[in-house]
């Protein structure tokens, strides 16, 4: 029997991953990139000596890119190096309070207790439901299809349903916090989780509590080199296995017959193919692929998620007080999440992010220097000018920064680039350039969001952060295992 021909549009971590499934499972695979690089959203540039990831920076559950080389049997360490990092994040409240969170459990509920003075035995409660919630519900939700019955078998759904707390379905995450916290700074630190996803703490269910379990509970890691070397690494595991990638090559078309899905159409060429994947955003997907305007418009019925704006700043001096990750939070966190929610603004008071690579290896920068990449949460992309409000938006990062750090930041940033929301949706045509696609700000957004196996067209299946199980890294990679298991 001739070999399957598999193509898959789109070079990001979850079209990548794909591609290494199902070369494994027997198909002949190619990738269509319409960029000049591959990885999508995780990429990487060098500006001045200084290495800046572009996008993700937070590296959680290596187990799903440890199960992509089991399935290959490949030795990982000939191809990817990570640590486990021994604190999680550096945070820099408001009101002046400074707290290291450690990435294990027992150090880092002794320094909430510390720090913020809350009760030992809610935070631990708190994170023990948070564990089971996941082991239970997140694992169902992740790494399955919520639309066969076969994912609800062998007691998943008894599981499921016995580990669902009312409360994960009538409080927000916000509320759920503050019945278990009284501080003000732990309840903003635990609403932070929110934004892994893109969503907004005081809509989104308390269902995602359980986000906090990956970097409490189990711990966060460091890729050596970068980020990018999560894409390098994958990337020459799928050439390894067989896999062939086109860059350059910006599809047109995806080619149906009577709701059959035949191949794709690059410029003037015509690709036949047994499967088609879609790792482009899905809305654009409908939009510009396959023309269907109807089914574009249902996947706007979901509220997008947050976008981000970014600065890359090389910094002429070492900071002995910041670590990999840094939070310097606002003062008002539900008025920031109204304006990037509600206004499609920023508000004047903003939670500034930053992550220092070269904190892990110094050759990430010259001697003596910080690779900065300081992010705030940002509206989707609408019809906002960021060109002319970045250098607003630049003052407002400063005063955070020189208002917790008490320093003055401006004369040691000696390179810079920028990434704006409308930037993000070009780069990857990720629509309204949104970090993860659709947000988790409805009860049901799980189960509204679209499907891996197309309902309209035969041989057809998308994955990636804008479908389901959801964006982020662990998240893309998980969509990849479905459609994996569904093609194998
Ligand atoms: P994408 O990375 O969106 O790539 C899609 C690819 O398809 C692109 O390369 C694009 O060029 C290509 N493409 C589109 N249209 C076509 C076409 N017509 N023809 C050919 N190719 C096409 N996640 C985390 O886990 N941790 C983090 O800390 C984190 N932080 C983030 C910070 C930022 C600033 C951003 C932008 C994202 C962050 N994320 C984070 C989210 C994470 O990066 C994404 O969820 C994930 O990388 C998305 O991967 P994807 O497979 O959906 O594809």
């Amino acid at each position: 029997m001739a070999q399957q021909q598999a193509v898959i549009i789109g070079s990001g971590i979850a079209g990548i991953a794909t591609s290494i499934r199902l070369a494994t499972a027997g198909f002949s695979v190619s990738v269509y990139e319409k960029n000049d690089y591959l990885g999508g959203k995780l990429s990487a540039f060098q500006q001045d000596g200084f290495h800046f990831d572009v996008g993700p920076s937070l590296f959680t559950q290596p187990e799903y890119i440890e199960e992509l080389f089991t399935l290959t049997y490949k030795n990982i360490k000939d191809y990817f190096s990570f640590t486990k990092s021994k604190s999680s994040c550096m945070y820099f409240f408001n009101d002046g309070t400074q707290l290291l969170a450690p990435a294990n459990k027992t150090d880092f509920v002794k320094t909430v207790v510390d720090v913020l003075h809350e009760d030992e035995n809610k935070i631990n409660d708190y994170l023990d439901h948070a564990a089971n919630a996941f082991e239970n519900i997140g694992t169902l939700f992740t790494q399955r299809s919520l639309h066969q019955v076969n994912s609800y078998k062998n007691g998943r759904l008894v599981k499921a349903l016995k580990a669902t707390k009312l409360a994960y379905l009538t409080k927000s995450m916000h509320a759920y916090n503050r019945s278990f916290f009284k501080n003000k700074n732990t309840i903003q630190l635990f609403d932070r989780f929110a934004t892994y996803n893109g969503s907004n703490p005081y809509k989104a269910p308390a269902m995602l509590t359980m986000i906090p379990h990956f970097e409490v509970n189990v711990g966060t890691y460091y890729p050596f080199g970068g980020m990018i070397a999560i894409t390098n690494a994958l990337v020459q595991l799928a050439k390894d296995v067989g896999v062939t990638f086109h860059t350059n090559a910006s599809v047109d078309k995806i080619i149906t017959q009577q709701n059959n899905t035949i191949g794709i159409q690059v410029a003037d060429t015509i690709i036949e193919a047994d499967v088609v994947v879609s790792n482009m955003d899905v809305y654009f997907t409908y939009k510009k692929l396959l023309h269907h305007d109807a089914l574009a418009q249902n996947i706007l019925k979901q509220e997008r998620s947050s976008s981000a704006f970014i600065f890359y700043w090389g910094i002429n001096t070492t900071f002995p007080q910041l670590h990999l990750h840094n939070i310097f939070f606002s003062n008002d966190y539900q008025k920031e999440f109204d304006h990037i929610f509600q206004l499609g603004t920023l508000a004047d008071d903003v939670t500034v992010y930053i992550n220092i690579t070269s904190k892990m290896e110094a050759s990430q920068a010259p001697p003596n220097c910080e690779n900065w990449f300081v992010m705030i949460n940002a509206p989707a992309h609408t019809n906002q000018d960021w060109t002319a409000q970045s250098e607003k938006i630049k003052a407002l990062v400063i005063k955070k920064i020189n208002q917790l750090l008490q320093i003055d930041i401006q004369p040691h940033i000696v390179c810079e680039n920028i990434l704006t929301p409308k930037d993000i949706e070009s780069k990857t045509s990720s629509y309204m350039g949104s970090l993860y696609g659709t947000s988790s700000n409805g009860k049901f957004a799980a189960f509204v969001r679209q499907q891996n196996k197309s309902q309209h067209y035969e041989n057809l299946y998308f994955v990636g952060g804008s479908v389901h199980p959801g964006g982020g890294i662990p998240l893309c990679l998980g969509s990849a295992k479905i459609v994996g298991g569904m093609l194998s």
